[in-house]
C-alpha cells in the first residue's frame, strides 16, 4: 500500500506498444518486475529512472505473494554514470546482474545480502576497480550465501593437501595424481594460491584482494563453470564479456 522502496534495476524490455516490463532487486522483497506503464512514450516523466544498473526509488502498491506490480512512479537515486558510459563495464554490469537474476531464489531470506552485494558491484565498478576482479568475488561470495562455495583446501577427491589443479566438474583443487587420472591441466603454486584468495575472499576484501593480484579471465570462467556444472546455471552474457576482455588483452 503505497510503498516507496530502494532497487537496483537488473534489466528492461519492452512491454506491449508504450511500456516498459523490468526486473529490480529490493532488500525487502528479494527481485520483483515491474511495469512502467507509458514508460516508452517520449512524454514519460519515469522512462529515464528505470534504466537497468542503476538505483532506483520505486512507488508501488505491494501486495503479499505477488512478485509483479504495476509501478507508479520511480526517481533516480543512483546512476553509476560510466556503466552507461563505458561499454566494457556495461557489459560487467550486465554480466552481474544476469548474475543476480539467475541466483536469486525468490526467498526474502538473503535478499539483503544480495541487495548489498550487487550494490558494491556497480559501485565498485563505477569506480574503476578491477572489473574481473570484482566480479570473480561477487560469483564467489553469491556462492557461498547458497552453499555452493568451492572446495580449495585439499585435492576434492581423495584429501590429500598438496594440490596442484583446480576443476570446476569437481567442484575444487585436485592433487598431482587425481588432476593426471582426469587430465585436468596442472596451474602453476601462484595460480592456485590466488584462486584459493577468491574462494576464501569477499568483494569486502576488494582493495587487498586486488593488491594481491586479483582475478584473470581463467578464475572468472572457472567459477561460471561451477556455477552451470553445479548449479544448472548458465550466465549466457559471460561469453560476450570474454570476448571483450580477450580483445582488450591483445591491445
Ligand atoms: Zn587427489
Amino acid at each position: 500500500m503505497n510503498d516507496h522502496i530502494e532497487v537496483l534495476i537488473l534489466n528492461q524490455n519492452d512491454y506491449r506498444e508504450h511500456d516498459v516490463m523490468f526486473r529490480a532487486l529490493s532488500k525487502e522483497y528479494g527481485a520483483l518486475t515491474f511495469i512502467a506503464a507509458g514508460a516508452r512514450k517520449m512524454t514519460s516523466k519515469n522512462a529515464g529512472s528505470i534504466l537497468p544498473y542503476t538505483k532506483a526509488e520505486i512507488h508501488f502498491d505491494y501486495k503479499e505473494g505477488k512478485r509483479m506490480f504495476r509501478m507508479k512512479t520511480a526517481s533516480t537515486r543512483n546512476l553509476y554514470r560510466k556503466l552507461h558510459e563505458d561499454l566494457n563495464l556495461s557489459a560487467c554490469a550486465s554480466f552481474a546482474s544476469e548474475t543476480a537474476m539467475a541466483m536469486h531464489n525468490e526467498s526474502e531470506e538473503t535478499a539483503i545480502e544480495e541487495y548489498e552485494m550487487l550494490e558494491t558491484v556497480y559501485d565498485a565498478l563505477n569506480t574503476g576497480r578491477q572489473p574481473v576482479t570484482v566480479l570473480a568475488l561477487y560469483i564467489s561470495d553469491m556462492m557461498k550465501l547458497f552453499g555452493i562455495g568451492a572446495d580449495v583446501d585439499e585435492c576434492v577427491i581423495c584429501g590429500n593437501t598438496t594440490v596442484h589443479a583446480v576443476s570446476a566438474k569437481e567442484g575444487g583443487f585436485l592433487c598431482a595424481d587425481c588432476a593426471e587420472r582426469l587430465s585436468v591441466p596442472f596451474k602453476t603454486p601462484n595460480e592456485l594460491k590466488r584462486f584459493r584468495i577468491l574462494v576464501k575472499g569477499s568483494l569486502k576484501h576488494l582493495e587487498m584482494i586486488e593488491k594481491a593480484g586479483g582475478a584473470s579471465l581463467a578464475d572468472l570462467e572457472i567459477l561460471a563453470d561451477m556455477l552451470k556444472l553445479h548449479a544448472g546455471i548458465e550466465l549466457r552474457s559471460f561469453a560476450f564479456l570474454k570476448r571483450i576482455f580477450a580483445l582488450k588483452a591483445d591491445t
